[in-house]
């Protein structure tokens, strides 16, 4: 998997990059992810990056020829053009199944916004997907591009201890995970649930399965309209009157 992440400000992005599980799977080379600063792709002698706004308005807007000239030199180092994302409130918002038909892309390019945005010519001839992290307005595209490397790189091989990891969670399969709980077996008067403590590898698959359908019962109900559920299991969740 190769990640492009082009931002006016690289160390940012860099700082994260380097720590914990994204940063070792980089340092091991599972995952090649480079930053670029836009700035050095300016032809000016003060390296503008932006300019003001066509008919008025607030704010500054990112200059077109810079991101060109920076996609360009990226796509021109890889065997084929990257996907160019630009991170945008106004984007499909970002979600797991997207992470997964990213990661089976290979080699995508993240486009960081500044100021009020960038020049419209530039989506338009340009860009091929437009993504956002949810429906609220941030100062930089540099934490949602940081929030698609990351959701992307855990599920390359080899970058978690095992894929079951990231199998098993919140999303992969359209369903909340189930509760989890560690040591000690009794905390504050609260026991480990009994099934988890069985030994009994059926009997705790069944658990999981149950409170996975419950926690999504209970926290997003939206998502159990999409799931693929057994009769038995609409039965279990109509019994408990969360259907
Ligand atoms: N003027 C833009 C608008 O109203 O749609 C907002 C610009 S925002 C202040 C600056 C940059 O932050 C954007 O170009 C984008 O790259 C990034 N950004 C802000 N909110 C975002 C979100 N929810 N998802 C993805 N990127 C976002």
């Amino acid at each position: 998997m190769r990640i492009d992440i082009m931002t006016l400000f690289p160390e940012m992005c860099e700082r994260v990059l380097d720590e914990s599980i994204i940063g070792r799977a980089r340092r091991s080379g599972i995952i090649e992810v480079n930053c670029h600063n836009i700035r050095d792709y300016t032809a000016d002698k003060h390296r503008h990056v932006d300019d003001m706004p066509y008919g008025g308005g607030q704010g500054m807007l990112m200059k077109p020829e810079p991101i060109a000239a920076c996609f360009e030199a990226i796509a021109s180092q890889c065997p084929q053009r990257p996907v160019f994302i630009y991170m945008s409130p106004k984007g499909r918002v970002f979600n797991q199944s997207i992470a997964r038909s990213l990661m089976q892309c290979g080699n995508i390019c993240l486009l960081c916004g500044h100021y009020e945005g960038v020049d419209q010519r530039l989506i338009d001839s340009m860009i091929d997907m437009e993504l956002s992290v949810g429906d609220y307005v941030l100062t930089g595209g540099e934490l949602p591009a940081l929030i698609v490397t990351d959701a992307v790189c855990r599920m390359v091989p080899r970058v978690l201890a095992e894929d079951a990891c990231f199998e098993d969670e919140s999303h992969y399969d359209g369903l909340l995970e189930h509760p989890q709980y560690t040591r000690p077996p009794v905390w504050n008067g609260m026991r480990v649930p009994e099934e988890l403590l069985s030994g009994h590898h059926a009997k705790i698959a069944q658990w999981k399965r149950e409170q996975s359908l419950r926690q999504t019962a209970r926290y997003r109900p939206d998502l159990l309209e999409k799931a693929d559920l057994t009769q038995k299991e609409l039965d279990l969740l109509k019994n408990e009157h969360l259907l």
